[in-house]
């Protein structure tokens, strides 16, 4: 029995009209999704949003109120979870802290009664694949948050799950190990072939470190798609809006008053000129906040409409310098290529 990335991919995960209700809060309406097998999966929404209740129920450790859960084509849904081969890592590790990093990782194949000569094996396997290699006689208080993450996956991965899921698993983490351990994270996945699913609320995790983005608001799938596709063709404004980056326009002069989407880097800044001024969907707006982002400053504007807030990205290299003053008046072009709608409203 291996985890080979071959053997990984013929699994895979559906939900099937899952519905969780918590006495009288429904925490998770009728959702029916595909996850990919052998692949990684983030699952992205505010607070609340019912994310974990979506990895329990994966899990075992909830029951769905309807609904079930398949696994390799399998019903799982009643199965208990000891017999579902999942692996679970939570936001705290939960390492326990008087055992070594190697007894911390062995835990779940002791449990199975593996045979020493297998535990050795699976141990090294391990230790190779999370980098933790001398730190094996460690105790979790003598690792860094960073490698106790990493402890916390190899012990998930040790007993060969079939899924593995990943509870906000960075987010005890310094915004200097989120990044490394998130790029560790992508690397033992790839390694591993294992089918992993990751909860997070951080918008920028979820589309650099997935295959397949699951976009959650309100206990109900927004959009379930590749990182390209959720940034480029977001379905909702929901979307739209949580992933970042594009504004919501409501303009009489655009798209008939309807909600349109225009991501900040498509709205065009410059000076007020009388030549600006006659393109189409061009409109006066003052500049009512400038953000320094490096390359490119993040301008908010309000148009003299009074009311429609724009926010755009303008890059410093061949913008007007007008642009770049605060309540300065100028041209804000919202040009009609860059519009988008949303298949749902
Ligand atoms: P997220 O992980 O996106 O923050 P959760 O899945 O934890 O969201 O929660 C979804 C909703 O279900 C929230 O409104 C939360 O308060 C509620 N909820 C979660 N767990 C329970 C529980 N055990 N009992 C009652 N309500 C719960």
């Amino acid at each position: 029995m291996s985890n080979t990335p071959e053997k990984a991919k013929a699994c895979g995960l559906e939900l099937k009209s899952l519905a969780k209700t918590y006495e009288t809060h429904p925490a998770l309406h009728e959702t029916t999704l595909s996850i990919p097998a052998g692949r990684f999966t983030t699952v992205l929404g505010p607070s609340g949003c019912g994310k974990s209740t979506t990895l329990m129920l994966i899990a075992g450790i909830e029951k769905p109120t309807s609904g079930s859960v398949l696994l390799d084509g399998e019903d799982i849904t009643l199965e208990p979870i000891e017999n579902r081969r999942i692996g679970i890592v939570f936001q705290d590790y939960a390492l326990f802290p008087n055992l070594t990093a190697a007894q911390n990782i062995l835990y779940g194949l002791k449990a199975q009664k593996a045979s020493s000569a297998e535990c050795a094996q699976r141990l090294e396997e391990m230790l190779e694949l999370t980098n933790l290699k001398g730190l094996e006689n460690s105790y979790p208080s003598e690792l860094s948050g960073g490698q106790q993450q990493r402890v916390a996956i190899a012990r998930a991965l040790a007993p060969r799950p079939r899924v593995l899921l990943l509870d906000e698993p960075l987010s005890a983490l310094d915004a200097w190990s989120r990044a490394s351990i998130g790029a560790q994270l992508k690397a033992i996945q790839q390694a591993s072939g294992v089918t992993t699913i990751m909860v997070t609320h951080d918008r920028h995790e979820a589309l650099s470190l997935a295959d397949f983005v699951v976009v959650m608001n309100a206990g109900r799938v927004e959009q379930a798609a590749a990182p390209v596709d959720i940034y480029d063709a977001p379905a909702s404004e929901f979307v739209a809006t949580f992933v970042g980056g594009m504004n919501t326009v409501r303009l009489s002069a655009i798209n008939a008053g309807a909600p349109t989407g225009i991501r900040y880097s498509d709205v065009r800044l410059s000076r007020a000129t009388e030549a600006a001024l006659s393109k189409p969907y061009c409109f006066v707006g003052q500049v009512e906040d400038l953000e320094f982002m490096g390359d490119a400053v993040r301008v908010k504007i309000l148009l003299n409409d009074f009311k429609t807030k724009i926010t755009a990205d303008a890059l410093r290299a061949n913008t007007d310098a007008e642009v770049f003053r605060k309540l300065s008046l100028i041209a804000v072009e919202l040009p009609a290529s860059a519009w988008r709608t949303w298949s749902r409203q």
